[in-house]
């Protein structure tokens, strides 16, 4: 049976390495520890993926910003970050962004790559912002169009906030189909994804589904990507504490089942990465990146037997 290829990022955040912080770092170890204990990846299957490299980064980030980051220096590029700027944290967000590279490589030889990681969307090319330094997303998609892996692509991104600098740093490419479904009235600033819907909070699941429904119909007409990559932020829950849009476990279980479908039927690989997550019990936020990397292995084998027959 054919299974998505799950990335580990190095290194791996040390719980309380941000002292009393909303962002829980310890979710990326939490949720690698629940699919080995439930048997969804066994430990031999992880694919330790290598950080990301300079030459990789400076296909989205520019020169100077880079620059202020392996400085550790805060500037007017790197002061919106919500995060602290060391030597340690950013060999984090290069991890996180190598592990995107990785599931973005192997979902184009298998079909579904995961990192269990990433989905780091508010990462503008010439600066930081809330917990993003680097925008693994747009890194991912760009060394796959460097390498001729891909022509188009589409970010379908489902985290509660927009995808800002995922939005920005596509903007005027007509290669990069941006999608953002996310609570209106909430950070951030919002920039202009190709299709935006900002919803009202809270929302029910009905609403939200067919909200979805009917964007990814456009997505893929639209964007005719040969490639996708999904950010499915577990935000959107209704115990989360950045958000409102109030959906509860089972709708955003569906809510995957709906974005992965849509690439399965169509035969189009997927990169997934974990995105945000705030839930006032952290068990409650890994659950449902766990429940993600779930509908990834359940649709596997259908992308692959659709690629196949293409
Ligand atoms: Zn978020």
């Amino acid at each position: 049976m054919t299974r998505p290829a799950f990335i580990a990022p190095v290194p791996l955040p040390e719980a309380g390495l941000l002292g009393e912080h909303v962002f829980p770092l310890e979710k990326y170890g939490l949720v690698r520890a629940a699919l080995e204990a439930a048997g969804d990846v066994s430990p031999g299957a992880w694919r330790i993926a290598p950080p990301a490299t300079d030459d990789e980064l400076r296909l989205v980030h520019t020169a100077e910003y880079l620059d202020d980051i392996a400085s550790l220096r805060w500037t007017e590029r790197t002061l919106h970050s919500e995060l602290p700027l060391d030597a340690l944290v950013v060999s984090l967000f290069r991890g996180f962004t190598g592990g995107t590279i990785a599931a973005c490589r192997a979902a184009v030889a298998e079909g579904v790559g995961v990192n269990v990681g990433g989905g780091l969307h508010h990462a503008f090319a010439d600066h930081a912002e809330g917990f993003c330094y680097f925008n693994d997303i747009a890194v991912g998609i760009r060394v796959l169009q460097r390498e001729g892996a891909i022509e188009r692509a589409a970010v379908i991104d489902c985290d509660v906030h927009q995808g800002n600098g995922t939005a920005r740093i596509f903007a005027g490419d007509d290669s990069v189909f941006t999608f953002s479904i996310h609570q209106e009235h909430l950070y951030p600033e919002k920039q202009r994804s190709d299709l935006d819907v900002g919803l009202d909070d809270p929302i029910g699941d009905e609403l939200y589904l067919r909200a979805l429904d009917a964007s990814l119909g456009v997505v893929f007409a639209l964007g005719a990507p040969d490639f996708v990559v999904y950010q499915a932020g577990a935000d959107p829950y209704a115990g989360d504490r950045l958000g409102n849009l109030g959906l509860s476990f089972a709708d955003l279980a569906e809510r995957d089942r709906r974005v992965l479908s849509a690439c399965a039927e169509r035969g189009i690989p997927c990169a997934v990465t974990l995105g945000g997550g705030y839930a006032a019990d952290t068990d409650d936020t890994v659950a449902i990146h766990v429940a993600t990397c779930r509908a990834a292995i359940a649709i596997a084998p259908a992308l692959a037997a659709r690629r196949a027959a293409q």
